[in-house]
């Protein structure tokens, strides 16, 4: 039996609002597409927690046996500064002010961006479309919707009409948004648009003669428009309708709900069945985003450099403080909760250490009791997960075992107690899910190697010290390391391990 089958997972679904549990199209196979950066910015911490959500999502469905083809796009051309099909495109304005081509700065940040998902531990996606690459599929679906009817061509720019589409389909399906008020709202802002509705959108935008970055079309010259790229790029990639399609919050509305509008549209099919959504990272209960200045950059808080910093953070202990809420709860972030942080992830980090080195004598005087238990946190690791992957109660569970593991340590409890296969398969759940499934490796210390490597000769000298009965000695090396952060154990048999404090 498939881990999938033995701990089916159950997913909040944007579009019903409620959770379901996960059946994808094909079975053991899952299609899912993520909208990526927009890059003509350094990314910062906001984006990396969405990322970071479907990163942990890809990563536990892999785990439980799914093969996974994993999208996430590059958006270089046609995200303009306003999401009413208003203002210069981002990476445009950028490439102007800064005197390149567009494709320096998308090449720029898009390094920047592979970069900063490296650090935390961030796998990257099977395909990572660029929206340029596909102007000939965005072309040819604009064609379809015009033939269709559902679109509509006004002085070389094509619109997408939402009020046709509305009379056969559901416009506001995902963000609950209604198209009278829609376009209410729209009608007393701005008569001079060339659009019949204010709520219409641009699939295809006319290009001044000044702009950057063009492409010839039957319309003239132009350039796509956001919403249709990701449309073209994750159903060329995974099919008309895929399983799951995600993003941060603030893109349901427009940006998804567009999506959902050109794809059925188009295809004639809903185009995905689970939509999932990861809430906004905030600081002093405001999004974090470049615009409102109260964003910081990855390097800033690896540094400490940032009004807003009281220190530096390692990126797993960022990791860690992302993982601790769940990803549909928005995330506020403080110095006191970065440094709770910090020490919470040291703790599981030793405890991941020690998996390595406790070993079973073989079994001995079985406590059924403990037995029970240590199966239990096993299987509630999975659970945990699989009931719409969440990380903060995964995190608890992995808690409590690494107080278990700490007993088996310092010899509180005995490995003995319980059967060989239980305590392996308890040690191996905890380092797969740390590693594997929340990608939460080991503490690394700045040369780390040699610190190691000093340890050791230490602990050495501290063994030949008891062998010698010299107690004095061996207990100075044990108290100094003390004083300067490192714990040394006893083990069983003489052998000692040590771990490193805060
Ligand atoms: P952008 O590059 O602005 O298109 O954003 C890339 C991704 O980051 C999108 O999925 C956004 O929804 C997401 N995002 C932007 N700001 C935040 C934030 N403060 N917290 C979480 N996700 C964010
Ligand atoms: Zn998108």
């Amino acid at each position: 039996m498939a881990l999938f089958d033995q701990y089916p997972v159950v997913l909040s679904n944007s579009l019903s609002g409620k959770k379901e549990t996960f059946n994808p199209i094909h079975p053991g196979k899952v299609g899912m597409y993520v909208c990526g950066p927009t890059v003509y910015n350094n990314v910062h911490l906001g984006n990396v927690r969405t990322f970071l959500t479907f990163d942990v999502i890809s990563r536990y469905l892999r785990f439980l046996g799914y093969t996974v083809r994993y999208v996430r796009n590059i958006t270089d051309v046609g995200h303009l500064e306003s999401d009413a099909d208003e203002g210069e495109d981002k990476i445009a304005k950028k490439a102007r002010l800064e005197q390149l081509e567009p494709m320096e700065i998308v090449k720029q940040y898009t390094e920047d961006f592979h970069g900063v998902m490296r650090q935390f531990n961030i796998l990257p996606p099977g395909i990572e479309p660029y929206a340029t690459q596909h102007i000939v599929e965005q072309i040819e679906i604009t064609e379809r919707l015009l033939k269709k009817g559902l679109a509509y061509e006004v002085n070389g720019s094509v619109y997408f009409d939402v009020k046709k589409y509305n009379q056969s389909n559901h416009y506001g399906i995902l963000s609950g948004r209604k198209i009278e008020d829609l376009m209410e709202s729209g009608r007393s802002l701005d008569s001079q648009d060339e659009k019949r509705e204010k709520i219409d959108f641009a699939l295809w935008k006319k290009a001044s003669p000044a702009h950057i970055m063009q492409w010839p079309s039957p319309w003239g010259k132009g350039f796509p428009g956001w919403h249709i790229e990701c449309t073209v790029m994750s159903t060329k990639y995974l099919g008309d309708t895929f399983d799951i399609h995600g993003g941060g919050m603030d893109l349901k509305f427009p940006h998804h709900e567009c999506e959902i509008a050109q794809g059925t549209a188009a295809n004639g099919k809903t185009p995905v069945k689970y939509w999932i959504h990861s809430n906004m990272l905030t600081v002093n209960g405001q999004k974090m985003s470049k615009s409102l200045g109260n964003s910081f950059l990855p390097a800033e808080l690896f540094l400490g450099n940032h009004p807003l910093l009281d220190k530096g953070y390692s990126p797993p202990a960022v990791r860690f403080f992302m993982l601790q809420s769940h990803y549909s709860s928005t995330l506020d972030f403080s110095n006191e909760a970065l440094q709770a942080a910090e020490k919470g992830y040291r703790k599981l980090s030793n405890a991941l250490k020690l998996t390595r080195t406790l070993t079973h004598p073989g079994a001995r005087d079985v406590n059924v009791e403990l037995e029970v238990e240590l199966k239990r946190l096993t299987d509630e690791c999975y659970l945990q997960m699989s009931d719409d992957f969440n990380t903060a109660r995964t995190l608890a569970v992995l808690f409590e075992m690494a107080s278990r593991i700490n007993d088996f340590q310092s010899g509180n409890l005995n490995p003995g107690q319980v059967g060989k296969n239980v305590f392996e398969t308890f040690l191996g759940t905890f380092a797969d899910f740390m590693e594997q499934v929340l990608g939460l490796q080991e503490e690394q210390h700045p040369n780390g190697h040699l610190l190691d490597n000093v340890i050791n000769v230490l602990i050495d000298l501290r063994k030949k010290a008891r062998n010698d009965r010299n107690y004095s000695l061996s207990d100075k090396i044990r108290d100094d390391l003390k004083q300067i952060g490192v714990q040394l154990k006893d083990g069983k048999d003489g052998d000692m391990t040590y771990t490193i404090e805060n």
